[in-house]
C-alpha cells in the first residue's frame, strides 16, 4: 500500500512549489520535475525501448498498428515457449507497489537497464483475465485494449497521467495443447489465442503516485484529530493543497471528457485521483482494465461498479453494464467526492456525509459501506441541505479539528456542490462553468497558489467580453 504523506519540505533546485520528502528515491532519477514540465520538456519522448525479444509475427503486430498506437512505444514481447516476464520486470521496482485491485497491480519503476531514462515512473500490470478464454492477438478485449491505450497516449494535461509507454507479454502453454482430448485435427484448428496461458498488459506512465486523495484525506483528517502532535504542523499546508485540488480536479475531467475517452462512473473515485510527489493532483489512468472484467459473473462483481458516486438517473438494472458517464452525470460524480473533500476541510471524517445521509435516508441497506449510494441516500429523503447545517454549524465549533482560515472559503463552495448534486441532470451546472467557484481557494496561506496551467486554460476558455480585467493579476491581464 501507498505510504502516508510525509511533510513537505522546500523544493531546492528550482524556485515555485514544494514536494514531497521522498528520501533518496528520486535522486539516483535525475532532478524531479513536475508533471507540467514533464510535457513541456517533451520527456516521455525519450523512452527507447531496447531491441530485445520483440514480436514481429503479424497477428500480433497488426493489432497495435490497427489501434494507432505507436509501434516504437509499445513492445509485443514473444518468449517461445520460455517462462513469461515476471512484472515489473522488464522494468525495475523501487519500493512498495503503490496499489493493487484485483486485476491490476501498480509498481513505483524504473526503465529497464538497457533503457537509458532518468525520471520515476509509474507501472500498471494489467493481468488479461477474459470470461470464455484467454485473450490472444486477435480478442475484443485486446483490440479494445490496444484502442483505450492510444487514446490514453494521446491525453496530455497537467493534472492527468501522460502515458511513457506499454508493453503485453505472453506465453503459450504447450500443456493445455495435450489436454485438449488429444485429438489431431482439432489441435491443428487451434488459433494462437487458445493456446496463450498467459498475457498482461503493463502500462507505464509519468508521475508515480505519491498517494491518492482517499489516504490523503485521511491523513489531513488524522492530522487535525489525531493524538500526533508531530502532526499537527501538517495541517495549514494540507488543507490549504487540498483547497486547491477543486479547480484543478474540474480541468482536468474539463479536458478528460473533451478527449472523448468514455468516462465510467467507476472511474470517478477518489483512488483515481492520485497526489504526486509535489502534492498536486493527477488522474490515474482510465479505461484499461474495463475490458478484461467480467461483470456477468455471478457473485459479488456488481459491488465492483458500484461505486457511492453514481449519477442520480443511472438506472441501476444496467450497473454491471455500465455506459459511459453523461457530462451531467460526470458534474454530480465529481460533486460527490468535493462534498466528501468538503467535510474533511470542515474537520469531519471523509465518510461522515454518508454516515449522516445513510441515517437519515428511508432507503435500507445505505448502512453497508458496499451498498452505499448518494442517490439512494437522496432519493430515500435524506436532505442535502440538512447536512449543510452540520457543516455550517462548525463555524461555531470550537474543537481543534476546525481550521478557522478554512471555515469562511469552504462554507462558500456548498451551494455550487448542491447544485452539482441536483437529483435533475439539467439543474445542474455545466462542467466548464464549475471553475470560477472554487477560484478563491488558491488563495489561501500555505496554498501552492492559483495553478498556472488551470488559470490559463481558463482564462484562454473565456469568451472575451466576460474577461473582468480587474480580477486578473497583472501577468494574466493579456488575454
Ligand atoms: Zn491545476
Amino acid at each position: 500500500m501507498m505510504s502516508a504523506p510525509k511533510r513537505p519540505q522546500d523544493r531546492v533546485l528550482t524556485a515555485g512549489p514544494i514536494f514531497w520528502e521522498c528520501g533518496s528515491v528520486d535522486s539516483v532519477n535525475g532532478q524531479p520535475v513536475t508533471l507540467k514540465e514533464f510535457l513541456e520538456l517533451h520527456d516521455r519522448d525519450k523512452f527507447e525501448w531496447d531491441s530485445a525479444g520483440w514480436e514481429t509475427e503479424h497477428a500480433w503486430v497488426e493489432p497495435v498498428r490497427q489501434a494507432g498506437l505507436n509501434l516504437a512505444t509499445h513492445k509485443v514481447f514473444h518468449h517461445r515457449g520460455q517462462e513469461y516476464l515476471r512484472p515489473p520486470f522488464p522494468f525495475l521496482q523501487v519500493g512498495e507497489a503503490l496499489g493493487d485491485s484485483g486485476s491490476t497491480i501498480t509498481y513505483r519503476v524504473k526503465a529497464p537497464v538497457d533503457v537509458t531514462y532518468p525520471r520515476p515512473l509509474a507501472l500498471k500490470v494489467i493481468v488479461c483475465r477474459s470470461h470464455d478464454r484467454p485473450p490472444g492477438p486477435d480478442s475484443t478485449a485486446r483490440r479494445s485494449t490496444l484502442q483505450a491505450l492510444s487514446k490514453l497516449s494521446g491525453i496530455q494535461h497537467p493534472h492527468v497521467v501522460v502515458y511513457v509507454a506499454s508493453f503485453e507479454d505472453y506465453c503459450l502453454s504447450t500443456r493445455q495443447i495435450r489436454q485438449r482430448r488429444g485429438r489431431k485435427q482439432e489441435i491443428s484448428t487451434l488459433s494462437t489465442s487458445q493456446v496463450i496461458k498467459k498475457h498482461i498488459f503493463g502500462v507505464v506512465v509519468y508521475p508515480p503516485a505519491h498517494t491518492n486523495l482517499q489516504v490523503f484525506l485521511e491523513d489531513f483528517h488524522d492530522s487535525q484529530t489525531g493524538e500526533d502532535s508531530t502532526r499537527k504542523s501538517d495541517n495549514t499546508w494540507m488543507g490549504a493543497y487540498l483547497c486547491s485540488y477543486f479547480g484543478c480536479l474540474t480541468r482536468a475531467m474539463l479536458y478528460l471528457w473533451n478527449s472523448g475517452i468514455g468516462i465510467q462512473s467507476s472511474d470517478i473515485n477518489l483512488r483515481k485521483i492520485l497526489i504526486d510527489d509535489y502534492g498536486l493532483p493527477v488522474i490515474g489512468t482510465i479505461g484499461l482494465t474495463r475490458h478484461f472484467e467480467t461483470p456477468t459473473e455471478p457473485a459479488g462483481r456488481l459491488t465492483k461498479y458500484k461505486t457511492p458516486y453514481i449519477p442520480a438517473e443511472t438506472d441501476e438494472s444496467s450497473m454491471d453494464h455500465p455506459d459511459s458517464l453523461t457530462l451531467p452525470g460526470l458534474v454530480y460524480s465529481l460533486g460527490c467526492t468535493f462534498f466528501e473533500m468538503t467535510s474533511v476541510l470542515l474537520g469531519l471524517p471523509r465518510d461522515n456525509p454518508r454516515e449522516w445521509l445513510g441515517l437519515h435516508s428511508h432507503n435500507a441497506g445505505l448502512e453497508e459501506p458496499h451498498w452505499f449510494t448518494y442517490r439512494s441516500a437522496l432519493a430515500g429523503g435524506a436532505k442535502l441541505e440538512d447536512y449543510f447545517q452540520v457543516l455550517r454549524a462548525r463555524q461555531s465549533n470550537t474543537d481543534k479539528s476546525v481550521m478557522p482560515k478554512l471555515i469562511e472559503p469552504v462554507l462558500k463552495i456548498l451551494p455550487i456542490i448542491g447544485e452539482m448534486l441536483e437529483v435533475k441532470p439539467e439543474k445542474r451546472p455545466h462542467l466548464k462553468d464549475l471553475y470560477p467557484s472554487f477560484r478563491h481557494l488558491y488563495d489561501l496561506p500555505e496554498s501552492p497558489g492559483r495553478c498556472e496551467s488551470c488559470e490559463e486554460e481558463w482564462l484562454q476558455s473565456r469568451p472575451r467580453q466576460e474577461t473582468d480585467m480587474s480580477e486578473e493579476r497583472p501577468k494574466q491581464t493579456k488575454v
